[in-house]
């Protein structure tokens, strides 16, 4: 897609740093990372959101995120794996990406969510509604 960044790293009009490559995948350090070799994950071909990318596509990339978290693993003790459809999720590159974000005990980032809860029954209908909404 002429007008996007990550498309433009792919055909390498724009410059990153790119730590590995595939005919179906990327890896390329986030310019502004959480910590320090923050990577992320993309397929060479355009697809905006996980519910636009095809399934052969997806586990090509998951693939590939396995590798990356793997290479990390050997200098870090934790990893953080986020990937964000939607402006709502604050998704900023409309193309799909997982991050891969090394993270340790100490490293100043939160990566977390304030934990809710739910009021009498309310779970099971919420189930209920995402129950039915699953295609077979
Ligand atoms: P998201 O908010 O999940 O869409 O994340 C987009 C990520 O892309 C952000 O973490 C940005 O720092 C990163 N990003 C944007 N432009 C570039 C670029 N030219 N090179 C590397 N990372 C980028
Ligand atoms: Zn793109």
């Amino acid at each position: 897609m002429s007008d996007c960044i990550f498309c433009k790293i792919i055909s390498k009009e724009i410059p990153s740093e790119i730590i590995y490559e595939d005919e179906n995948t990327l890896v390329f350090l986030d310019i502004n990372p959480a910590t320090k070799g923050h990577c992320l994950v993309i397929p060479k071909e355009h697809y905006e959101t996980i519910l636009d990318v095809p399934e052969d596509v997806l586990c090509k990339v998951i693939k590939t995120v396995k590798k990356i978290s793997s290479a990390l693993s050997k200098t870090n003790p934790g990893m953080s794996v986020v990937q964000s459809n939607g402006r709502a999720a604050h998704q900023e590159v409309d193309h799909i990406h997982f991050h891969v974000i090394p993270r340790s005990e100490n490293d100043g980032q939160l990566l977390t969510w304030k934990a809710g809860s739910y009021a009498e029954n309310e779970s099971k209908s919420i189930a209920n509604e995402i129950r039915s909404s699953i295609t077979p």
